[in-house]
């Protein structure tokens, strides 16, 4: 069976992540880069189905700057047979469908089951990335699980929404996106991390995959303005002097929360 898992290098979430308000792109020199917390989730439920499974060849693909092979890098420390780097200058600013059609590309090119990806990007945050590539493979998709059972034939999960547990079951060749409530990523430990030194990561330009990037005949979308978040605006703070209460009651109700 082949699994090929989506992983993303996003900004570290714990540094201060910096938008370049001249190019609407973001200051990858501002913060750490990391591999995204979802994606190595997404990773972890993979290795942990070779772990009890022959047969099974896990590809992680990432889709980044050149710097973004550092952060793939440490999918092979946690295990991964292969690990694949889509860069190319054109893919500068890329939009969720130009993301998307390069990685199902590469999907297509190297074949697969099963692809996993994690529910939402810390950067981009659309969360549409895994059903753009479900459309462009024509396999199905099983998005935000919360627990995964992968057979022979087909993968299965939970998806749980507002008031509802729903189970899902696909044949393969099957999409899924997994959330938070799926365990951690394992730490990889010093011998993989050594091994993964000397491993060498497959890199795919446009050129590779046949994709263009700015086709006239596909509409790509554009940010058209960008601006800084306006600071926080100090809370109300409510001093106790015996009516706390009234004053919490009438602040719900002047700002339209009760
Ligand atoms: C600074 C900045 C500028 C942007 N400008 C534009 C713009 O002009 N127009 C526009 O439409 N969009 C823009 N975007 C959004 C950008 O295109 C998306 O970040 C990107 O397409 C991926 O979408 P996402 O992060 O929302 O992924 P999501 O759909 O939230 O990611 C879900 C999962 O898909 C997988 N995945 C997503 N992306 C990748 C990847 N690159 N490699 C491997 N796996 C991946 C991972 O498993 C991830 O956990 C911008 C984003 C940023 C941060």
């Amino acid at each position: 069976m082949k699994i090929v898992v989506l992983i993303k290098e996003v900004p570290d979430t714990y540094n201060k992540r910096v938008l370049d308000l001249e190019t609407g792109l973001a200051d990858r020199a501002a913060s750490d880069a990391i591999l995204d917390e979802s994606s190595e989730r997404a990773l972890e439920v993979a290795l942990s189905h070779a772990e009890v499974n022959d047969d099974v060849e896990i590809l992680a693909l990432c889709l980044g700057p050149e710097s973004a092979a550092t952060s793939a890098r440490k999918a092979f420390a946690m295990g991964a047979h292969r690990v694949a780097h889509i860069a190319d200058d054109a893919l500068l600013g890329a939009d969720i469908g130009l993301t998307a059609e390069a990685l199902a590309a590469a999907i297509r090119q190297d074949g697969f089951d099963l692809v996993i990806a994690g529910s939402t990007a810390t950067d981009g945050t659309s969360g549409m990335v895994p059903a753009a590539l479900a459309e462009l493979l024509d396999a199905a998709l099983l998005s935000g699980l919360s627990a995964v059972d992968i057979s022979g034939e087909a993968v299965a999960g939970t998806r749980i929404t507002d008031g509802q547990v729903q189970q899902l079951r696909a044949a393969f060749p099957a999409v899924i996106s997994i959330t938070e409530a799926l365990p951690e990523a394992r730490f990889p430990n010093f011998k993989g991390i050594m091994a993964a030194k000397k491993k060498k990561i497959e890199q795919l330009d446009l050129t590779e995959l046949s994709v263009e990037a700015d086709r006239e005949d596909t509409a790509r979308s554009i940010m058209l303005s960008i601006a800084e978040k306006p600071p926080k605006q100090a809370g109300v703070l409510i001093v106790d002097s015996g009516d706390a209460g009234e004053q919490l009651a009438a602040f719900l109700v002047d700002n339209h929360l009760a």
